[in-house]
């Protein structure tokens, strides 16, 4: 349900995570099941539903995921690289409709991803 969000509950502490970074406009959080050794999901406290939901007054605020996501990856010592991921609805293998940005790192990637 979009009003009330397994990852609002996260950013509403209603729901235990592994904080990674918090400030007024985004949490970043160690994912549950880590998909590399080093697996963060970014995430607006701004309810954005989907990736195609993202409007032109959002501009700021996905330029300041961006910075946070870049910011994680020298603290948690992806200095050989990592890769950003955003799933967009049905095909793109979203699964929780609240907007978030993947930081995955610490091992090679495969291309193409599954
Ligand atoms: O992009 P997608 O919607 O599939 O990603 C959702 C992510 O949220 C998954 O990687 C899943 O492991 C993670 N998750 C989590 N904590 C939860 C529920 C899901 O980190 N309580």
């Amino acid at each position: 349900m979009l009003a009330d969000n397994l990852f609002l509950k996260i950013i509403d502490k209603r729901i235990p995570a592994k904080i990674a970074h918090e400030d007024d406009l985004c949490l970043a959080f160690h994912d549950i099941m880590p998909q590399a050794p080093v697996h963060v999901l970014i995430i607006p406290k701004k309810v954005i539903r989907t990736h195609a939901d993202i409007a032109p007054e959002d501009q700021a605020l996905i330029g300041h995921l961006h910075l946070i996501a870049a910011k994680l990856a020298r603290e948690l010592g992806l200095v050989q690289g990592y890769r950003l991921v955003i799933n967009c609805d049905e095909h793109g293998g979203q699964t929780v409709p609240h907007l978030h940005m993947h930081l995955l790192g610490g091992r090679d990637m495969t291309w193409p991803p599954g």
